[in-house]
């Protein structure tokens, strides 16, 4: 089963580069419609299909992407949801036991 994912963009940050558009090897980014407060069209999850490869926010130069990707344990039954990029800020964050 593919990993399962899903992004969050910082629309005070966005351009509307499309960057990630192009990146995207799921197709599941796209400009939204409206505009933020500097008149761009911000990038946004169009459909379900990210599988949190991270491609859109390491391609992304305003580092307005920060990528979730559900992890399934080895050892545990129980899903996690942890925040990918940017580097967390502490290592708690993405070490809930499951990568010890
Ligand atoms: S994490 Fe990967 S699959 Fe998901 S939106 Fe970004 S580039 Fe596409
Ligand atoms: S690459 Fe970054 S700045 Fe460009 S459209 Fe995507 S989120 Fe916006």
């Amino acid at each position: 089963m593919p990993a399962k994912g899903s992004i969050v963009v910082n629309e005070l940050y966005c351009k509307g580069c499309e960057l990630c558009v192009s990146a995207c090897p799921q197709h599941v980014i796209g400009l939204a419609d409206h505009l933020t407060h500097k008149g761009y069209h911000p990038a946004h999850l169009l459909r379900d299909g990210c599988t949190g490869c991270d491609i859109c926010a390491i391609v992304c130069p305003e580092a307005a992407i920060t990528v979730f990707r559900e992890i399934v344990s080895r050892k545990k039954i129980e899903p996690a949801i942890v925040a990918i990029s940017p580097i967390p800020q502490t290592s708690k964050a993405i070490t809930p036991g499951f990568l010890n």
